[in-house]
């Protein structure tokens, strides 16, 4: 049985006729090689998903019939990851690894220590991360994506929507170590991951302040990557149990 391939067909773009074009065309197409009479999955990246027939592939874009369509809902307890902007280096990777583990949404906001600047648009690229990582592991949801500007400022701003809030932090948490507990439960809950600088003096109490609980993931001080990847995966891990 060939393996079943996955395709990104944004909302809008999700009616009759069925057609894909530009990047999503020429990877079913070109890369693929996938044929006519093929079934492929497509998703929109807000929970809808569909199997579809492909019918005819032209140079650009390819033409599909819907066979059946199935939304999955938004998992009841979300995690917004909220990770100071760093340089790019493995940030591709990074997105790609936090669709797998199911963040809802990924925010950048600007620290003091960051050693980048929050770029005036988001890049293209970022978007093709979460939608390659979205093809690769089959989640339905793509996380919303935003950058805050405004320094820690804007996170406090944005507290009150969550449930809990947790500031991972790299120096004295009075061996407050994450616990199960914190991810489980409902409500959605927000994680605060630092720069590669780690948070200045007033980020953390700014935060601390505005009921950001300060927890340690360890003795080791972690890369800014290794810990949203680890904090990530801590919160879908915690939700698997039933
Ligand atoms: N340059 C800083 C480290 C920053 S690490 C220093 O040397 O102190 C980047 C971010 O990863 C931190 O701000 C924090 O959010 C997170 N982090 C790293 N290690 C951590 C740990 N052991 N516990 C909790 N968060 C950690």
């Amino acid at each position: 049985m060939a393996a079943l391939h996955s395709f990104y067909l944004a909302p809008e773009a999700w009616s009759l006729p069925f057609r894909l074009g530009g990047s999503e065309a020429r990877h079913l197409s070109r890369v693929l090689r996938v044929k006519p009479g093929a079934t492929v999955r497509l998703f929109d990246g807000y929970g809808r998903e569909g199997m579809f027939v492909v019918d005819v592939i032209s140079k650009n874009t390819v033409n599909l019939t819907l066979r059946n369509e199935r939304i999955t809902s938004r998992p009841p307890a979300r995690s917004t990851l909220a990770a100071g902007f760093s340089k790019a280096l493995r940030r591709g990777w990074f997105m790609e690894k936090a669709v797998e583990l199911e963040a809802s949404a990924l925010w950048f906001w600007q620290g003091e220590r960051s050693q980048a600047e929050l770029p005036e648009l988001e890049k293209n690229s970022w978007r093709s991360s979460l939608i390659a990582g979205a093809k690769q592991c089959g989640n339905a949801w793509l996380p919303e994506l935003a950058m805050l500007r405004g320094g820690a400022s804007a996170l406090v701003a944005r507290r009150s929507s969550f449930e809990r809030a947790f500031l991972f932090y790299e120096g004295d948490t009075e061996d407050r170590l994450l616990r199960q507990e914190d991810l489980t439960g409902a409500g959605d809950i927000l994680l605060v991951v630092g720069p590669e600088g780690g948070f200045s003096p007033q980020e953390f109490s700014l935060l601390k302040g505005a009921d950001f609980i300060p927890v340690s993931l360890g003795k080791r001080v972690l890369r800014w990557e290794t810990a949203a990847i680890l904090t990530l995966g801590l919160a879908w891990w915690a939700r698997q149990r039933p």
